[in-house]
């Protein structure tokens, strides 16, 4: 008999509308672990204290979310590669008495990715310089992507990303400011919205961008996952694209995440099944 369940969970605020607990929790459940998954609404001044909590109470590790994911490294005892590189934090994992930060963002997407095509000296067209652009950039230069053009309308924000590619990774970077429909280079093999547009309840939004410059042979991918159909992803199927919805990077990071924690590799189909069940939909 054993009572006692090892403990994983998420800490973010807000945190009600977050539904990796059920994706997580449905890959428990079928591989039978005897783990369960919190989804915890942490304030930033308490952040320090949720943290200790965990190590207190043995936890293998923790997601963190909005808006904790650089604030948490001063709590934490080491970084990962691509947690020092993007300099953010979406997974801690307890080694050998050390909590690690990690981050999978990027690593999940690039599993998504890796479906369909490897980024491996891949010319690679980005719009957003987010959080979860910066994950995706980092991620798909650290696997040897040839060419990254961050496309953004802030200046700013735009240029971090492509100084932090070009100065910490082998890619080759550059900005454009993102300035009425943006036409894609010939020549680009992957296409990818890393922004918010499109995000519910804004499903109807696209991106500024001369669909007549997508190709059949890009593989178009998006991080929005709810809906996972967008309209990008819809028009770009129409064109005949490879196209990558933003579950795939939701699942995959998820995937990994169980992997740090438990050492596990899990089922992604019943993962994916469950938010497809959360959000409504059936896939083309
Ligand atoms: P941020 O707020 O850090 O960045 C948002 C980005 O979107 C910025 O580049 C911003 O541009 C751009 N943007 C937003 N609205 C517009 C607009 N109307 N026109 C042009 N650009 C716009 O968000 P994150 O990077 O953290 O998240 C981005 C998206 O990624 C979210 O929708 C989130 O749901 C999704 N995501 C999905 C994950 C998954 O597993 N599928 C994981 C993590 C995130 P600017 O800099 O000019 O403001």
């Amino acid at each position: 008999m054993n009572f006692l369940s090892q403990l994983t969970g998420s800490f973010a605020q807000p945190c009600a509308e977050n539904p990796t607990v059920a994706m997580i929790e449905a890959a428990y459940r079928h591989h039978e672990l005897e783990w369960r998954y919190i989804n915890c609404e942490v304030a930033p001044d308490d952040l320090g204290d949720a943290v200790r909590g965990a190590r207190a109470m043995g936890w293998a590790g923790f997601n963190c979310s909005i808006p904790h994911k650089v604030a948490v490294v001063e709590f934490l005892d080491g970084l990962g590669k691509s947690a020092e590189v993007i300099g953010a934090v979406n997974c801690a994992v307890l080694r050998d008495g050390k909590l690690i930060g990690e981050n999978t963002d990027g690593k999940g997407f690039v599993q998504s990715l890796r479906e369909s095509v490897d980024p491996k000296d891949k010319t690679i067209v980005m719009f957003g310089a987010g959080g979860a652009a910066r994950a995706i950039g980092v991620e798909s230069a650290l696997s040897g992507a040839k060419k990254i053009t961050v496309v953004n309308r802030s200046e700013e924000r735009g240029n971090a990303v492509v100084s932090l590619l070009n100065e910490k990774t082998a890619t080759n970077a550059e900005f454009v400011r993102w300035d009425g429909d943006f036409q894609i280079p010939a020549g680009t093999d992957i296409v990818i919205n890393a922004t918010s547009i499109g995000l519910f309840p804004d499903v109807d939004a696209c991106l500024a961008l001369d669909m007549n410059t997508l190709t059949s042979g890009m593989v178009v991918a998006d991080v929005i996952p709810n809906p996972p159909e967008t309209r990008l992803i819809r028009e770009a199927r129409q064109i005949g694209c490879t196209v990558i919805d933003g579950l795939g990077m939701l699942v995959n990071q998820g995937v990994i995440g169980i992997k740090y924690w438990s050492g596990r590799d899990v089922d992604p189909t019943v993962m994916r099944t469950k938010l497809e069940e959360i959000f409504d939909v059936t896939t083309e």
